[in-house]
């Protein structure tokens, strides 16, 4: 028999279903392919127990909610004050690919591409001359850090990777940009190729739910027990992607909805409640920020009808 939670979220999305307003993210054949009717919802709680329900073993490249987690690897790797010399926590206001820096020449925040280059860049060898194999062990540091937050093995799917790679031309704009500021360590092609590969993992609802769920505990996986980053980065995340995960539809988000959360052109929502659950979504079609539309949609009713906003004072 459904439980209690299985029906209640069945009836949200039977709510949400409908409506199929927005478009599905074309800029390369991978994404315009995918089934515009698609439509997954996973809630991972705080004792790792998960809810799914939908198309929750449809799997989807999980593009910008990579940003948050890369983000964490680099204050990992350097600390806070190394990364907030070089990338700002501001939100933009503008478009996520928006070629646009602070007046120290750093990216405005880690969640527009210009912050997600960078943050990339300082996974790799702090030198000019990196080659192939450099970026593949990053890459392989990234694989592995993601799964330990899904809680299972990812993997890249290379066909949008050559595709990413292969039309990226704002990306290698602004990464180029960067460059000629003298801001980056790394070549812009290394730090560009690692971003295009991270935006390219495959995940499911199930994982961005397990990802939530980590950041929400504090860094350690509820599923598996495994501690991937420390509680003062967890609460650094969750900052970032209150006020810059939702594109340029971040204020809206945060009156709506009220969650830290991150989206990204691939149709995924990762939302966090913090210190409780992990929340992935899944619906391709985008409205005109670039978020899913279902995926908006049905995180403002489960914020509504459960009263998960962060400032719900009732
Ligand atoms: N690979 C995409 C880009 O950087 C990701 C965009 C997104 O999900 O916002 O343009």
């Amino acid at each position: 028999m459904e439980s209690l939670v299985d029906g209640y979220l069945r009836h949200i999305m039977d709510n949400v279903r409908p409506d199929r307003s927005g478009h599905v993210a074309d800029y390369i054949p991978e994404l315009a392919r995918v089934d515009p009717e698609g439509y997954a919802l996973s809630l991972c709680v705080h004792d790792g127990h998960t809810y799914s329900l939908g198309d929750s073993a449809t799997s989807f490249t999980i593009q910008s909610v990579s940003k948050p987690l890369t983000y964490a690897m680099a204050l990992h790797r350097h600390g806070p004050e190394a990364v907030d010399a070089k990338i700002g926590v501001e939100p933009s206001g503008e478009a996520f690919n928006e070629i646009s820096v602070d007046d120290r020449r750093r990216p405005k925040n880690p969640m527009i591409n210009a912050g997600a280059i960078f943050a990339a860049s300082m996974l790799l060898p702090s030198r000019r001359d990196v080659d192939e194999a450099d970026i593949d062990a990053a890459f392989t540091q990234i694989l592995e850090f993601y799964s330990g937050c899904a809680g299972r093995r990812l993997e890249m799917d290379a066909d949008v990777y050559a595709s990413e790679k292969a039309t990226g031309s704002r990306n290698r704009a602004i990464a180029y940009m960067l460059d000629s500021f003298g801001a980056l360590e790394t070549s812009p092609d290394a730090a560009l190729d690692l971003y295009f590969r991270q935006c390219s993992i495959r995940v499911t609802t199930e994982d961005l739910a397990g990802i939530g769920a980590t950041i929400a505990n504090g860094g350690e996986n509820p599923r598996t027990g495994r501690v991937m980053f420390s509680h003062e980065i967890a609460q650094r995340v969750l900052s970032v992607m209150t006020t810059c995960g939702m594109y340029d539809g971040a204020g809206d988000w945060v009156t709506s909805v009220g969650l830290p959360a991150k989206s990204g052109v691939g149709g995924g929502i990762l939302a966090v409640l913090p210190g409780q659950l992990g929340i992935g979504v899944y619906s391709p079609r985008l409205d005109e920020h670039g978020n899913s539309v279902r995926g908006v949609e049905t995180c403002e009713h489960l914020s509504r009808d459960l009263g998960l906003h962060m400032f719900n004072v009732t």
